[in-house]
């Protein structure tokens, strides 16, 4: 969509220690030139561990590949043992952080209070926030999906200007379709994504729904983006598996 640069994001979950992620951010940037880095936004989210080392071979590169966080504490420091505040991921230099990551809120009980304060606290230091939302399937089954959805991202928003809205990614990743092999059809993506934006346009105005990127999230691969991506209201992937395979990911990001 005009005025909506595609994003593409790999979520690296637990998975790559700092030498490892070394070796696979150098590959990506090896591998994508200029010409396909401007037309698509390239972005890496490492586990915490590996953040610096990303930072370092990326840093001052005109080109710049992306990279960012899967998670931030909602407060800035303090006593919050084994946490990691947006204060200390926005001196590391992290564009984007992840909020309401299905895995987070499944294995670690994040409701959407949680993901509220989340995702302000990563607006107030300037870190752009992806937010995850999607459905599992007993409520796919059961026909809740587009209510579900968008629910979640209207409990998410609370409290947030429209201001601070523009620098939101919001993510639609069907919890079934996670690490799964099952993907959405893109029109099913289409369905719930064109009425996160509808949301948007309700809860701000429809400038800034304009404005904000969709992206869709769970079992994106080489062979299925380029559907994915003819949707109108698509504007990228975030993609979990097929991210830790540099030539995979690099097809991805090269979709068209
Ligand atoms: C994810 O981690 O957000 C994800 C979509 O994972 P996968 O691509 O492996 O389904």
């Amino acid at each position: 969509v005009p005025g909506r640069r595609p994003l593409m994001v790999g979520n690296w979950k637990m998975n790559l220690n700092h030498l490892e992620a070394i070796a696979l951010t150098q590959k990506l940037a090896f591998s994508l030139n200029e010409k396909q880095l401007s037309a698509v936004e390239t972005v890496v989210l490492p586990p915490f561990t590996d953040i610096r080392s990303v930072q370092t071979l990326v840093a001052g590169d005109k080109l710049l590949i992306g990279y960012g966080a899967q998670d931030l504490s909602p407060y800035d420091s303090g006593a919050y043992t084994g946490d990691i505040s947006g204060v200390m991921l926005a001196k590391l230099g992290c564009s984007y952080v992840l909020v309401g990551h299905s895995e987070r809120r499944e294995h670690h009980g994040e409701d959407d209070a949680v993901v509220n304060a989340k995702l302000r606290a990563a607006i107030k230091h300037e870190i752009a926030p992806i937010l995850c939302v999607g459905e599992g399937l007993h409520v796919r089954k059961a026909d809740g999906h587009v209510a579900h959805c968008t629910e979640q991202l209207g409990a998410a928003l609370k409290g947030v200007t429209a201001e601070q809205a523009v620098s939101l990614v919001v993510a639609y990743e069907p919890v079934w379709a996670i690490g799964t092999g099952e993907t959405a059809t893109p029109e099913d993506a289409q369905e719930v994504i064109t009425a996160l934006r509808v949301r948007l346009a309700e809860l701000y105005s429809p400038e800034v729904a304009e404005q904000i990127r969709i992206l869709y999230g769970g079992s994106v691969k080489s062979k299925n983006i380029a559907g994915i991506m003819a949707q109108p209201d698509i504007d990228g992937a975030l993609v979990g598996g097929a991210s830790l395979d540099v030539e995979e990911f690099v097809l991805i990001c090269r979709y068209r």
